[in-house]
């Protein structure tokens, strides 16, 4: 790839962690030196969290604030977006530099490179990598959800319960008037554990977030699971246990993200972890490769994958790379960050969990300041340079 420099310091994944990190690097990084180039999916970088309204609501008309260009976030005009999708890197172990593939046979060469490739999603969260596939997936999630009468979502975390929360604010009643007809629409969570969430957060939240749900007309079922989702027309579902749902006519997966790191593989066997999480060193370099970092999701670390993780990760990462690229051993450590979550319950309501002082929670109010009422829409365009 052409550049004025002779190295290249390399980001994948134009998302949350990415373009923060370019943004910072572009302030520090000499051009007369080195080219920063951020290789994503697509020109734009897409806020997740507003994908639950996103496809439940076309009057939000999300699609057009919540997809933001990459094309604003260096300093100085200092980097270059590059629209492509890698497929592997080529690197020896233990040799700095080396080379990331793209799927249409591309090669560009790093001196560093950092990875920031996120979750793979299912279901309605599972944006397509192809632009001209996003917006007919946008709307047809938006009319399987207006014609659904029984909307099963498979999954009680974070994204279900939100999820399950805009399809109530737009359905509110269990009855609804469609097209002069009386139309049903319900909708049920099945969930794996015996309560929402999981257990890094305290069952004041937990529980009360059912509760929330509940007083909507939401209904649960808990210590189950649906391990295949059926295929569109298909109306009604089985439990794992064999529990009938006859009437589930739009079974929507929510279960959790998947690390999108196929291509790390080419690294060998040593560079992922069982569950394809990046192995790292608290100096978040890849174990046996001094020059490739890992940021974001992908990391293989103990802690709820979030955008809000990104306020620690960052710091390890940026000075770890200025150090590398001026010959001196990166010695910046993350040992992790505190949990906390804000959670929705539609435009109006949700909670929140912190999980220092004994952990304590917040409620609607506190939700609808921080996240419920824009998803924090306007601070992913404004980081991004709109
Ligand atoms: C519905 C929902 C709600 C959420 N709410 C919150 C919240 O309230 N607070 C919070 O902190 N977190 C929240 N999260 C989690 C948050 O979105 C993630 O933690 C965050 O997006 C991770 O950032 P990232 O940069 O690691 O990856 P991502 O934001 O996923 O970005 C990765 C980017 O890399 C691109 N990419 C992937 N593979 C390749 C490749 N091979 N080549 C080129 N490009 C590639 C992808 O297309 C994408 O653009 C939510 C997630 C979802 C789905």
């Amino acid at each position: 790839m052409a550049g004025k420099a002779e190295q290249n310091v390399v980001i994948v994944g134009g998302g949350f962690a990415g373009p923060q990190i370019a943004k910072q690097l572009s302030k520090k990084l000499d051009p007369k030196r080195y080219n920063l180039i951020l290789i994503n999916s697509r020109s734009y970088a897409v806020s997740l969290p507003a994908t639950v309204r996103l496809v439940v609501d076309a009057e939000s008309r999300l699609e057009e604030t919540s997809f933001v260009k990459l094309d604003r976030i260096y300093a100085n005009g200092n980097g270059q977006t590059k629209v492509g999708i890698v497929t592997s890197i080529e690197a020896q172990p233990g040799v700095p530099g080396g080379a990331v593939v793209l799927a249409n046979g591309e090669r560009i060469s790093y001196a560093v490179l950092i990875l920031a490739t996120g979750s793979k999603w299912s279901g309605p969260s599972g944006i397509p990598e192809n632009e001209d596939d996003v917006l007919p997936f946008v709307d047809a999630w938006r009319q399987k959800f207006a014609k659904a009468k029984h909307v099963v979502i498979v999954g009680g975390g974070a994204v279900g319960i939100e999820l399950a929360g805009e399809v109530k604010d737009l359905y509110p009643a269990t009855t609804v008037l469609t097209n002069y007809a009386t139309q049903t629409k319900k909708v049920t969570i099945v969930h794996g554990g015996n309560e929402l969430i999981n257990a890094t957060y305290g069952s004041s939240l937990r529980k009360g977030l059912e509760k929330r749900l509940r007083a909507r007309g939401v209904e649960f079922i808990f210590n189950e699971y649906i391990d295949d989702i059926p295929e569109p027309g298909v109306v009604g579902v089985t439990t794992r246990s064999g529990k009938h749902i006859p009437d589930a006519d739009l079974v929507v997966s929510a279960r959790g993200g998947r690390p999108n790191t196929d291509y790390v593989a080419s690294l060998g066997e040593d560079a992922l972890n069982g569950h394809g999480f990046v192995k790292i060193k608290p100096t978040m370099q890849l174990l046996n490769h001094p020059s490739i970092f890992a940021v974001g999701d992908i990391i293989d670390w103990a802690e709820q994958k979030q955008i809000a993780k990104l306020k620690w990760h960052a710091p390890v990462i940026l000075a770890n790379v200025v150090s590398f690229l001026n010959g001196v051993t990166p010695t910046k450590k993350y040992a992790g960050a505190p949990e906390m979550i804000v959670i929705t319950n539609g435009r109006k309501g949700g909670m929140g969990y912190f999980g220092f002082l004994g952990g304590f929670t917040l409620g609607d109010w506190f939700a609808w300041l921080v996240k419920s009422r824009h998803f924090m829409v306007p601070h992913f365009r404004k980081d991004l340079g709109y």
